[in-house]
């Protein structure tokens, strides 16, 4: 078992570093010595810095944290603004993959389901009813509510 002193000291030129000694007298008799020097600029003027707990201590030397600054009320708006911008971009997206069926929607997609029609992406518009009938059969359908702004014809 190594039992070592730590202490925390600093030379005249503000270099902070740690001493290990073999106990409190050790340190005395290389101090009372000079015999300690500075490992960053061997200045042998060192003295002792108050001993602290570890885990202050280098909280102490370590930057102070940012304190988390409360969300300002504009930035909610932003988000927003944000978020729309890509709901409007995968919105666009499904438009440009998809083949608008209008209304007949819940017969093309049980037409693709038992493969009578070509299987492709399909969009339109289907009544609550249908939609569960579709369910009902195992024909899943994602219920997407589309921007106005895409419901035209593209370009
Ligand atoms: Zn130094």
């Amino acid at each position: 078992m190594v039992d070592m002193k730590v202490f925390d000291l600093c030379c005249g030129n503000d270099h902070r570093f740690e001493g290990w000694f073999g106990s409190e007298a050790d340190y005395d008799h290389q101090m009372a010595a000079s015999l300690i020097e500075c490992p960053l600029c061997a200045s042998r003027d060192i003295r002792r810095l108050p001993s602290a707990p570890r885990l202050n201590l280098s909280q102490a030397s370590a930057p102070a944290p940012v304190a988390p600054q409360p969300q300002p009320v504009a930035r909610a708006g932003e988000a927003r603004a944000q978020l729309q911008e890509l709901w409007m971009q995968m919105a666009r997206r499904i438009v440009e993959n998809t083949e608008d069926v209008g209304t007949r929607f819940a017969e093309e997609a049980r037409k693709i389901h038992y493969q009578e029609a070509e299987e492709r992406a399909i969009r339109g518009v289907a009544t609550a009813e249908e939609t569960a009938a579709l369910a009902d059969e195992g024909i899943e359908v994602l219920s997407l509510p589309l921007p106005p702004a895409l419901k035209g014809p593209l370009q």
